[in-house]
Parts: structure tokens; sequence; C-alpha cells
């Protein structure tokens, strides 16, 4: 019997032929591009990354206030990818987190989540690391690694062939790869191109960012209170120092953000409460608008997005940059995998390994993260009741305080190996 195959079966599995410059081309090197890249460097995958603006590296290595709650998992991959050392030297555990509802000036209500050691014997349940010093080890190693790093470059057009990506870039030049990836952030323009449409809403919220320094220690106890305008959320940082994530209503947080600062820490003296005896500020403020943004999908033909790119998120879980490291961690392996197969990296079963991977995850994330926020952002006297009854039967229940902990600290479901601490 003659059978037909098609032309390009056979050319999938000898991507060499088409004489590439790169394996991937990476859009965006921010957090997650560049842990990207770094993760395909170790396994012989060449990868470029091009972003619009300058490496963002503080300078001096002054501390500008930002910091992000890494969990467990996270930490895992930071290892493996050989970071890990670098940073914990200046990373703070997380050993305790209580989670209560409350009203500024007010006790916190008596119903409160606690979590520590108990629910997750593993070791930390995550670690406040500052924006700084991730940017810097991350900065360092990948000047190590010698991934190209293209600064100062935009994307002006990409081209899907059968057989590659074809990259022009705004300095003139065209480079091509087996895969474009999209890790530009929640305006992703690699989306755009690809035809990658998204939903999302703007949630009249913003965060107000910045470092607390004060008199007690915190033992490495992280706080969330949330109040009718939204959650306050209270990370230990190194010392007697805390990160805080400070949610309200849009407009008041613009007029708290113009305070000068005596005035800004009178305002938040009353929600930050005593318990770590007198604050001051240690390092610049900032403020966030917060909305929700996600694509209907994660690739298209040649085409995968990670990070913020793929889903912008709520940050009341502190879960933005964790679901973006496991896009990474997943992405990587499905991408590994396929040049150990010796196939073309971008190929269409390969991404749809990606998508079915982290679509839905990611889709329960914005759906969790926007429910969360709509529960516990307002002042309803039905929304009180079921959220302190949510927090107190969690609370007092040690298997829902187990799984909790779990999802928080990334280590359920399936886990990609990057995020169990195994090599690629
Ligand atoms: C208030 C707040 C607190 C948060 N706290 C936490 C936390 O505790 N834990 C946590 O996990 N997450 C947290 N997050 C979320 C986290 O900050 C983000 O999820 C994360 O920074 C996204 O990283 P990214 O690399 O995907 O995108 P980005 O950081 O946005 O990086 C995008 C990169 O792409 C580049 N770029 C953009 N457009 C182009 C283009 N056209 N061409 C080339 N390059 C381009 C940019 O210059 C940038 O370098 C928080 C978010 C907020 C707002």
């Amino acid at each position: 019997m003659l059978t037909m195959s098609h032309p390009l079966d056979n050319i999938a599995l000898l991507p060499h032929v088409f004489n590439m410059d790169y394996d991937v081309i990476i859009a965006g090197g921010g957090l997650t591009g560049i842990t990207l890249a770094l993760a395909l460097h170790r396994t012989g995958i060449r990868a470029a990354i091009i972003d619009k603006n300058t490496p963002l590296v503080a300078p001096n290595n002054i501390f500008d206030g930002r910091s992000y709650a890494i969990a467990a998992a996270s930490q895992k991959m930071l290892n493996v990818l050989g970071l890990w050392d670098d940073l914990a030297k200046n990373a703070q555990p997380m050993v305790e987190i209580k989670v209560s509802d409350g009203y500024a000036g007010e006790v916190p209500s008596p119903f409160v989540m606690q979590f520590d050691q108990q629910d997750f014997t593993e070791g930390p349940m995550g670690y406040m690391v500052e924006d700084r010093n991730l940017r810097r080890v991350l900065q360092g190693v990948l000047k190590d690694s010698k991934v190209t790093f293209k600064s100062n470059t935009e994307v002006l057009s990409q081209t899907v062939k059968p057989t590659q990506v074809a990259v022009e870039l705004t300095s003139g030049a065209t480079i091509t790869a087996a895969v474009l990836v999209g890790a530009d952030g929640r305006t992703s323009n690699t989306a755009k191109t690809a035809g990658l449409t998204r939903s999302g809403w703007d949630y009249g919220q913003s965060s107000l960012v910045c470092a607390i320094a004060h008199e007690k220690p915190h033992n490495g106890i992280a706080h969330q209170y949330f109040m009718p305008s939204g959650p306050l959320a209270i990370l230990p940082l190194t010392g007697n120092r805390s990160g805080i994530v400070w949610t309200e209503k849009t407009e008041t947080a613009h007029q708290i953000h113009a305070l000068d600062k005596a005035d800004y820490l009178d305002i938040l003296r009353p929600r930050f409460g005593t318990f770590l005896g007198n604050i001051s500020l240690a390092g610049e403020r900032y403020i966030y608008p917060l909305s929700l943004s996600t694509t209907h999908s994660m690739i298209s033909q040649r085409v995968a997005l990670v990070g913020d790119a793929a889903h912008e998120v709520h940050p009341i879980a502190g879960q933005g940059l964790n679901s973006g490291f496991k896009d990474v961690a997943a992405l990587a392996q499905v991408l590994c995998d396929a040049k150990r197969r010796g196939q073309d990296l971008g190929i269409d079963t390969t991404l749809k390994e990606y998508q079915r991977w982290r679509g839905f995850d990611n889709a329960m994330l914005c759906t969790a993260t926007n429910g969360f926020n709509l529960l516990f952002s307002n002042d309803n006297l039905l929304a009180r009741g079921l959220r302190d009854l949510g927090l107190g039967l969690v609370g007092s229940t040690p298997m829902l305080r187990r799984a909790f902990v779990a999802k928080a600290a990334g280590t359920t479901g399936d886990v990609p190996r990057l995020l169990q601490g195994e090599q690629l």
C-alpha cells in the first residue's frame, strides 16, 4: 500500500538543517525572560533575549523598597539554576503566615488563619527576596552564561514560516529561531502580534509598596490583613524590616502616595498596628495600578507566552511571579524533552503540551485571586460573615490548612522538574 507523508513530517526531526540563528528568541528580559533563558541554556538550547530597555539593576545596589514572596517551589528552581547560594545571603525565610480580617485602628477579627511549620514540614513556606538582589543575581549569572542579551531593542515584526520564526528588530537586524517566547509583560506586543487576544479589567485598586523598618523582630512571620478597601500584607525582610503591599481604592491610594513621608506613616500606623513597635520608612515608596489581564491561549504557531505576558493577577496571594516561574519551568521542560527527541522545538505538539500544562492552572489562579479580592475587599455584612466563617474553618482544620499551604508553596499538582528541585 502506498502511504503519502507530508514533506514537513521528517523535517520536524531535523531542526539544524535550517541553520537558524537561535533555538529560542525571548522578547522581554524581565524576571521570567531571564530565568527561562538560563534554564534553556543549561540544556544546550541556544536562547537570545530582546528587551526594549537596559537591564534593570539598582544603581550602587541601593534598596528601592520592592520585594517578592518567592514560594518554596520557586526557590528550588532558583537553586537548580545556580542562583540561590547568592540570593540566600539576603533572603528572609517565611516560617509562619497569619491571615485575618480587620478595620484600620481596630484589633483583628478573632477568626484567624495561621499557617506554620506544622502545616508545611519541608522547610520555610517561602522566602522574601528583594527585587534588587534578584535582578543583580540574575544579571550576574546571565553575563557569565554568555546568553545573548540585546538591550534597547524591540521586535518590529515577527513572521512565522513553516520551519522557523523570523524576528525583525529595531536595530535593523533580522534573527531566526524555532520558537519566539513572549516574556514582555502585561502589555505583551508578542501576544498582540501573534493574535493572542486577552480579557480582563481594571480593579479600581492600586497597591502602595515600600519597605518599613521596625523596632521589634518579626520572627519570620508574614501577616495579611483584609480591610474593606483592600488587603495589607506585611512581609518579613532581613533584619528588623518588612515589605508592605497596601491595597486601596485607586483614588485614595494616589492621595496617600502624594503625602510626605510623615503623613504617609500616620495613615499606615493604625492599619499596621503596634506589634512591631515604632515604624519608619526604609526605602522609596511605589504605587502600582492593579488589573486582571489574561490571554485566551498561551500559544500560537511557533509562539509561546510566559509570566505577565500571559496572565497578570491581583497581588492578593503573592503568586504573580511564582506562576510566571511555573510557566518557565514547564516550557523549559517541554522544549528540553523535544530537543532530546531530536524534534523541531516549535512544532504544534510541543507547544500544545505546554498549553495543556499551564493554561488551566493559570485560568484557575486568575479566578481564585479575583474571587478572593471580591470576597475580601468589601464591607458587605454577608461577605464579611462568609469570609470570617471561611477563615475560621480553614484555620481550625489541619487538613485544609496543609492543602492551602501546599498550594501557595507550589508543591501540588503536576509540578515541573525544575520546581521539584531536579535538573531538566
Ligand atoms: C504590588 C505588586 C506586588 C507583587 N508581589 C509579588 C510577590 O510577592 N510575589 C510574586 O510572585 N509576584 C508578585 N507580584 C507580581 C510580579 O511582580 C510580576 O508577576 C512579575 O514581575 C512579572 O514578571 P515578567 O518577567 O513576566 O514581566 P515584567 O517584569 O513586566 O518584564 C517584562 C520585560 O519585558 C520588556 N518589554 C516590554 N515590552 C517589550 C517589547 N515590546 N520588546 C522588548 N521587550 C519588552 C520590559 O522592559 C521588561 O524587562 C507583584 C505585583 C505587584 C503589582
